[in-house]
């Protein structure tokens, strides 16, 4: 497994890390198989989405915020509770087919880190998995 650090600015921000996975996966020389892009925090997620028009990540960042405001009535005491559930509504992992040694994006597609509760430091893990060989069935 490999373990990319990536530092936020603000408070919400989606980071393209695409090329830094397909670094990473080509540094496992992984020909074959899927790889797991997972990140070990609650007020993160990662998500894959189009980044050829900046204004499609600034879009899905704004209307998260609309569906879960920063300030509402909220139990957790941390007041990251916005940070939390947008966490959770984008998922902590991705998982991408490995063929010839790249990660299997499609032309538009772009891997996103998206922060919730920055600026902080986050551990995106990469872990590659290897195709099993089958039996043709
Ligand atoms: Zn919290």
């Amino acid at each position: 497994m490999q373990v990319l650090t990536i530092s936020s600015v603000e408070r919400n921000q989606f980071i393209d890390i695409t090329r830094e996975v397909k670094e990473a996966v080509r540094a496992c020389g992984l020909c074959d198989g899927a790889c797991l892009i997972y990140v070990p925090h609650t007020t993160c997620g990662v998500t894959i989405n189009e980044n050829a028009d900046p204004d499609v990540p600034a879009d899905m960042l704004a209307h998260l915020s609309a569906v879960v405001p920063r300030r509402a009535d909220f139990r957790h005491g941390e007041g990251n509770s916005d940070a939390h559930i947008k966490s959770s509504l984008v998922g902590c992992s991705a998982l991408v087919p490995v063929r010839g040694g790249a990660p299997v994006l499609g032309t538009w597609q772009a891997i996103f880190l998206c922060e919730f509760d920055g600026p902080r430091t986050r551990r995106v893990q990469i872990q590659c998995l290897a195709a099993s060989e089958g039996r043709g069935a």
